[in-house]
């Protein structure tokens, strides 16, 4: 069997086995992680991994797992390298009783998804025209597929399988690591980060064919307290102030051409998330996002003004706003050391993929890891539309991605040994 073959059989198999297990995380839980799924499935995973013969895998009662294949001889002054997938799924579709559909040498048409009477249109997925006479795996149109992210969980395990399989290869130690609840936004809360060895860690969490995702929003968020003042209605004339009236006046003064139904690519927004309040009292809580941090610091400031020329409109009320910035670009802790990206470019090239870089409209994990001072860019596993019924994952691409992760430690190793010549 060719290289190809093989990381492809191993990587399907290995998501199909993960795509049945129900992890659907669940926002606000109480508890660690927050479903049982998900720890079914970190279990089922460190099993394998310790079946592959890996001597260390930690689990952590918070939902994470480490685990770590110890440098080749002679590669032991090698700095570690980490790769990190999420086992969850995200709470917008159901993932219980997920069924995968199979397209064999994908045509180009329209593909039926099960019963369900759903299409997924070749006219709204450009992306799978570059993956005719590929393998697709969709879902059966009743719930999301799980690719995000149990294509990239199956990935980094096929890579550490051909690394212990094969002793020739050199390298230093590598570090697998899987996180759950990551869909909830609370996947870095309890990470165990003083237990990492690794000096920078790649997430498999992107998206399409040879994307590299180094850079992410820096998000601010303002929370808005308008003060009204209450009377009986019937009296209220020149006396009562509504806060209400000021919440949806303040609002109004938000460019709507700088929301984000009205951005794409590297365009920053404001967006009112929330709104809730009586004449007394009304919050609202709106978010900022921008890639530039002197843009989202702007943007913070503008909020207050708007909130002050709230507060000239409507004597007698306040508003006051506070302002907590929420997450970081990534790319500022990434690009202090270009030998992050520069291996991840030459893995792809080695086996044929020409790298493309695009932008994350919102956050991950990875720039979670970064800020905590482990650079973390995110590369891609071969899924498609994610959070939703029309998943789609292309068996190719991911047994691609499973080959790049095998080949970083390799060239890690390579440049190191150059480097001390
Ligand atoms: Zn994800």
């Amino acid at each position: 069997m060719d290289m190809h073959s093989w990381y492809k059989e191993q990587t399907v198999e290995r998501f199909l086995k993960y795509a049945v297990i129900d992890t659907q995380s669940k926002r606000d839980a109480d508890r660690r992680p927050s479903t049982p799924g998900q720890m079914e499935l970190l279990r089922l995973i460190r099993r394998e991994l310790e079946e592959m013969g890996i001597p260390e895998t930690v689990l952590y009662d918070e939902g994470y797992l480490i685990a770590r294949i110890p440098a080749s001889p002679g590669c032991e002054q090698i700095p570690a390298v980490g790769f990190m997938a999420h086992v969850d799924t995200a709470g917008d579709v159901s993932g219980k009783d997920v069924k995968p559909q199979m397209v064999c040498s994908y045509d180009g048409s329209d593909i039926t998804l099960g019963s369900s009477g759903l299409m997924l249109r070749a006219s709204d997925n450009p992306e799978l025209q570059e993956c005719v006479g590929r393998d697709i795996i969709t879902t059966d149109g009743t719930t999301l597929l799980g690719a995000d992210d149990k294509a990239g969980a199956a990935e980094i395990i096929t890579a550490a399988q051909y690394i212990m399989e094969h002793e020739e290869i050199s390298h230093g130690p590598v570090e697998l690591i899987f996180t759950s609840d990551e869909e909830t936004g609370a996947g870095m809360d309890c990470f165990p980060v003083k237990d990492l060895q690794s000096v920078c860690c790649y997430t498999l969490d992107g998206s399409g064919r040879g994307s590299i995702e180094a850079e992410c929003f820096y998000a601010v968020r303002a929370d808005v307290k308008c003060t009204g003042v209450s009377y009986h209605l019937g009296r209220a004339k020149g006396r009562m102030v509504n806060a209400v009236t000021m919440a949806s006046s303040f609002i109004r003064m938000l460019p709507q051409s700088e929301s984000p139904e009205s951005t794409e690519d590297r365009e920053g927004y404001y967006c009112a998330l929330s709104i809730q309040g009586d004449v007394e009292h009304a919050d609202i809580q709106v978010y900022i996002r921008d890639f530039d941090r002197s843009q989202a610091q702007r943007r913070a400031n503008a909020v207050k003004d708007i909130a002050k020329a709230v507060e000239a409109a409507f004597p007698g009320g306040s508003v006051t706003v506070e302002i907590t910035w929420q997450y970081e670009n990534m790319l500022e802790g990434i690009s202090k050391h270009p030998a992050i990206l520069e291996t991840a470019e030459q893995a792809m090239r080695t086996i044929g993929i020409e790298p493309r870089y695009t932008s994350i409209r919102g956050g991950t994990d990875g720039a979670r890891l970064t800020a905590m001072g482990i650079p973390a860019p995110n590369l891609f596993t071969g899924g498609n539309n994610y959070h939703s019924r029309y998943e789609w994952l292309c068996t190719d691409a991911m047994a691609e991605a499973a080959a790049v992760v095998t080949q970083i430690p390799m060239i890690w190793a390579d440049r190191f040994r150059e480097k001390s010549k």
